[in-house]
C-alpha cells in the first residue's frame, strides 16, 4: 500500500544543494518540463530520451517533434509515417502512365515538403514549452529584466511568418522557498531531475506529499501525520475514516493556500540569472547554427 517508509528511512538528497559561495546553477531545462500537448498534463526529462529520439526515423526520414512527452511524440509521428504511407498508395492508385520511379521521386518530394512542414511545427512546440518554463517572452515574468530582448530580436528578426502561439510563464518550475515556519534551507523544485518522482509518490492512508515543503521538511511533515493517524486508530472506526477524510481535505486547502504564497514569492523576488552562450544546430534545414541564450537560475 505504501512505498513512503522504505523511502522515509533514505530520502532522495535535494537537487538544490549548495556549498555557501559555490553558486548552484539550476538549469530549468534540464529538469522534468511539460508536455504542451493541450490535453496532456505528464512531464520529461530530456535526458531520459535515447540521444537518437530526435534523429531522422525509418521508414520515411521523419523526426519526433520536440515540445511533446515521449508518448505524444510517438503518437504524431505514427500519424505522419501513416500519412505518408496513404499518400504512396494515393499516387501509385492515381498515376496513370507513370513509371515507379517517377511516382518514388514525387513521393520523395511530398514527404520533404511535409519534414520541411513538420520542423516548423516542432519549433514552435518547442519555444512554446521554452515559454512555459523559462518564461520567454511573457512580460509578467522576472525573467524578463535580464537582457532577453536581443534573443526574442534574434528569433523573429527577418521572418514573415505569423506571430507564435504565446504560451503563459508557469512560476512552478522554479525553485521556490520552503513554507514552513523558520525553515532556512536552500530554495528547492517539485520538478528537479531528482525529486519529482519522490514528491509523487502516495504515502500511508492515501496521503500525498506537500510540494509546498522542502524535501526534509515533506518528510518530517508525513512522519508526523502518520504518526497521528495511527494514534487516532484508537477511536471508533466509522468515526477515525470520517476524520481521515477530513485531513485529507485539510491538506489540500493547507497546499493550495501556500502554493499562492510561494508563487507571490517567486514572482516577486525571482532570482539571479546567469545567461549561457549555447550552440544550437538547425536541425530542419541541416545548415547553419543559431546562437541561443539558455537561462538558468544562479542560486
Ligand atoms: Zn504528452
Ligand atoms: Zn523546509
Amino acid at each position: 500500500m505504501s512505498t513512503v517508509q522504505s523511502t522515509l528511512q533514505s530520502p532522495s538528497p535535494p537537487s538544490t544543494s549548495t556549498t555557501p559561495g559555490h553558486p548552484h546553477t539550476y538549469n530549468l531545462m534540464e529538469n522534468y518540463i511539460p508536455c504542451i500537448h493541450p490535453l496532456c498534463s505528464e512531464h520529461y526529462l530530456l535526458s531520459s530520451l535515447s540521444p537518437t529520439f530526435y534523429t531522422t526515423q525509418k521508414p520515411y526520414g521523419l523526426r519526433h517533434k520536440r515540445g511533446l512527452c515521449p508518448s505524444h511524440a510517438y503518437k504524431d509521428l505514427k500519424a505522419a509515417n501513416d500519412a505518408c504511407r496513404r499518400e504512396w498508395e494515393s499516387m501509385r492508385q492515381n498515376a496513370g502512365r507513370k513509371n515507379l520511379s517517377v511516382i518514388a521521386s514525387e513521393h520523395e518530394a511530398w514527404i520533404c515538403a511535409l519534414d520541411v512542414q513538420r520542423s516548423g511545427e516542432a519549433a514552435e512546440l518547442e519555444d512554446r514549452q521554452k515559454q512555459r518554463v523559462l518564461g520567454w517572452e511573457d512580460p509578467t515574468s522576472p525573467i524578463l529584466s535580464v537582457s532577453v530582448a536581443p534573443l526574442v530580436a534574434l528569433k523573429t528578426g527577418g521572418s514573415e511568418k505569423s506571430k507564435p502561439v504565446l504560451e503563459q510563464w508557469d512560476w512552478r518550475y522554479m525553485p521556490r522557498p520552503c513554507t514552513r515556519k523558520g525553515c532556512k534551507r536552500n530554495w528547492y523544485s517539485p520538478f528537479s531531475a531528482t525529486l519529482y518522482q519522490w514528491y509523487l509518490q502516495e504515502c500511508k492512508f492515501g496521503l500525498t506529499m506537500l510540494e509546498t515543503l522542502c524535501p526534509e521538511c515533506t518528510r518530517a511533515d508525513i512522519e508526523a501525520l502518520v504518526e497521528n493517524i495511527e494514534k487516532k486508530k484508537a477511536i471508533k472506526e466509522e468515526e477515525w475514516e470520517i476524520w481521515l477524510e477530513k485531513v485529507r481535505k485539510d491538506r489540500e486547502v493547507e497546499r493550495a493556500f501556500w502554493e499562492q504564497a510561494q508563487s507571490r514569492v517567486v514572482k516577486e523576488r525571482g532570482m539571479r540569472f546567469k545567461v549561457v552562450e549555447e550552440k544550437k544546430e538547425l536541425e530542419l534545414e541541416g545548415k547553419g547554427f543559431e546562437m541561443l541564450k539558455e537561462l538558468c537560475v544562479v542560486m
